[in-house]
């Protein structure tokens, strides 16, 4: 597996973080591999560790079933960067983009569940296992949700310009601005201090 392969979840929302692949902090790309989609639905815990080594071999097995579900993924993503760019621009979203977001809503059939996580229960939906489509229906689910929430999704771009990564700030305060304190935070305080040394 390379680094491309890596699902970095920092997003805080699922089709945040289906926007953001493949990521790793300081890196988003445009090439999304077959490999990485299945890394990512593992990561996400859409697919088991055995339904996600099932779906790489189909790869070879099923080379067009896997090809279709690539170019619907990656169809997806492109709109939501593009979605999710306006929003925290605060600019208006336009209807194409919501299109791949409808396409797979509408071929989705589930249910929500409550899930308890840690501290406070949320609802999560459940997509009804079958074919391949359905791997996409709680990342569209997620996507429709943030667009109806808006500004109140608090959706923000790393503060560095290199990088590219959306995020939910649920910070308490509201301000946080990099997508990994350990990565791009670490980064500008360098950068910030050696300009202090420099001057
Ligand atoms: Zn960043």
């Amino acid at each position: 597996m390379s680094s491309d392969d890596v699902a970095v979840l920092l997003g805080g929302r699922l089709a945040i973080d289906f926007a953001n692949i493949p990521s790793y902090p300081g890196a988003p790309a445009q090439h999304l591999s077959w490999e990485g989609l299945i890394a990512f639905l593992e990561a996400a815990k859409i697919v088991s560790a055995e339904r996600g080594a099932s779906l790489l071999a189909l790869s070879g097995s099923d080379p067009d079933a896997a090809q279709t579900l690539l170019s619907r993924a990656l169809r997806l993503r492109d709109a939501l960067r593009k979605a999710f760019g306006a929003m925290v621009r605060k600019e208006g979203v336009a209807r194409e983009w919501a299109e791949p977001i409808n396409q797979i809503l509408r071929i989705t059939e589930g249910h929500d569940e409550l899930v308890f996580e840690g501290t406070s229960w949320k609802m999560e939906f459940q997509a009804r296992e079958g074919g391949l489509d359905w791997l996409l229906a709680a990342v569209a689910r997620s996507a429709a949700e943030i667009m109806v929430e808006g500004a109140q999704a608090r959706l923000r771009i790393c503060a560095n310009p290199g990088c590219g990564l959306f995020f939910s700030d649920n910070s308490r305060t509201h301000r946080r601005r990099w997508c990994s304190m350990a990565i791009c935070g670490n980064r500008h305080k360098v950068a910030s201090f050696a300009r202090r040394q420099a001057s």
